[in-house]
């Protein structure tokens, strides 16, 4: 048996002799005396310990069949998902006039009508197959809650056409929180919304500063009223958009929120990430900084470590590190603009030649021009963070070079931080258990 391709080892001083090892494929991690690694490479492992670390995929029994079997690993995810992902932007309206905002010259009253909508249900209902059993829509906008009927015409067809079928309909929204009203959510909830997810740029004063309305004055304190308000009713998960200048300052937000009453138990999860520098007239979805982007800047690399530990040292979830695909490369994943046109990524909206079609003519092949499988090459096969990587973000290469031509290359930020994550996620969850 052999270590796995897809293992990280780090010295682990608080058990002098052993090492903390971490599986970027099963994001299983463990801690393992220097003897047990020295068996693994010489054979000598008892057949409990080669089971147990067999099971967790911290062993392998062949280095090259393992990196073949990483080519068919997204196929076969494709194979297995049984559930539909829409994204869907409604509008390019919003109420606020964020600083950041570069939907800027796309921005304006442009609306989804009932009959793109139309063309949208019918468009998921022709790709539910026998084996779907989930449809999840996710409303982005501008502001989707400007578009609060289409959202409600849209999930009466989905829920329906889902109880029909068997399968479960439920959608969420990303929003600045300012329309989030408990008639609202309480109206939203009974047709499938389970959680919105809203931006808190930092502390009232920074915060009010980049997200202000548009007829002038700050949000904050809208927003934290709505969320108290709806918590009880939905999952309320909350972003914020950091730069180099402010982000020492979000943990305010944290101790503020906690002061209010919004508790760990009532938020569903705490996410921030950086302001993205995005080209001039770049239409994709504001708020749309997922987890799925990272960028090697060390002052970045250094935040966030900071800020996803006093996330979690306060009691609030954040994600995990875990395995996750680029949404481009999953088969039932799909973004529709506000015209019906068709994209694989939300950052993409509105740039020339990463069209997939349109809902009235249907997908087209788009593995050439999003470059989908850049990963099967042998330096990424042969990496050990190809399981949280798979050749990085085809939108952050897009934003560097114009293309999506070469890969997005995580290593440097993985090297840099992925042992401080591994470390927080054992230590928070230990501290979780003890409770
Ligand atoms: S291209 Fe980047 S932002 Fe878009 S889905 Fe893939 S990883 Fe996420
Ligand atoms: S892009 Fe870089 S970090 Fe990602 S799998 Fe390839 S070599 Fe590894």
């Amino acid at each position: 048996m052999h270590l796995s391709n897809y293992i990280k080892s780090f010295n682990y001083d608080e058990k002098p002799g052993s090492h903390l090892v971490y599986s970027t494929k099963r994001a299983a991690v463990l801690v393992l005396k220097k003897e047990i690694i020295e068996s693994i490479e010489s054979g000598t492992l008892s057949l409990a310990a080669e089971k147990t670390l067999s099971d967790l995929g911290i062993i392998i029994p062949d280095k090259e069949a393992e990196k073949k079997s990483m080519l068919g690993l997204i196929d076969g995810l494709n194979a297995r998902d049984t559930g539909m992902n829409v994204t869907v932007v409604l509008n390019m309206d919003c109420n606020f006039a964020c600083v950041y905002c570069y939907e800027g010259e796309m921005k304006g009253r442009l609306y989804m009508t009932e009959d793109i909508a139309d063309l949208l249900i019918d468009f998921i209902k022709e790709k539910f197959t026998d084996t779907t059993k989930s449809i999840n829509i996710d409303f982005f906008g501008g502001e989707p809650l400007l578009s609060k009927d289409l959202i409600k015409y849209i999930s009466h067809a989905m829920k329906s056409f889902a109880g029909d079928k068997g399968a479960e309909y439920t959608f969420s929204l990303v929003s600045n929180g300012s329309l989030l009203k408990r008639e609202v959510a309480e109206e939203l909830k009974a047709l499938g919304m389970q959680g919105v997810k809203i931006t808190l740029d930092g502390p009232a004063e920074i915060h009010n500063k980049y997200r202000p309305f548009k007829k002038g004055g700050g949000s904050f304190d809208a927003i934290i009223r709505n969320i108290k308000e709806t918590c009880d009713l939905v999952k309320i998960g909350i972003g914020g958009n950091f730069d180099q200048e402010n982000y020492q300052r979000f943990p305010e937000l944290l101790d503020y929120l906690e002061k209010e009453g919004l508790t760990p138990d009532k938020i569903s999860q705490v996410k921030f990430d950086a302001v993205m520098k995005r080209p001039k007239g770049d239409a994709s979805p504001a708020d749309y900084v997922d987890g799925c982007m990272s960028i090697n800047e060390p002052w970045l690399i250094a935040a966030g470590i900071y800020l996803r530990e006093e996330i979690l040292k306060r009691g609030y979830s954040t994600p995990r590190i875990m395995p996750m695909p680029c949404q481009v490369e999953l088969k039932n994943s799909y973004v529709v603009h506000f015209d019906g046109t068709l994209y694989k990524c939300p950052g993409f909206i509105g740039k020339k030649g990463f069209e997939t079609g349109s809902l009235r003519e249907g997908m087209t092949d788009y593995s050439a021009s999003y470059k989908t499988g850049i990963w099967k090459n042998d330096e990424c096969l042969g990496c050990e963070y190809l399981p949280l990587c798979f050749g990085g973000c085809k939108y952050m290469t897009y934003i560097r070079d114009g293309n999506v031509e070469s890969i997005d290359c995580k290593k440097p930020y993985l090297d840099a931080s992925l042992e401080a994550l591994v470390r927080q996620d054992i230590n928070y969850r230990r501290q979780a258990r003890a409770k």
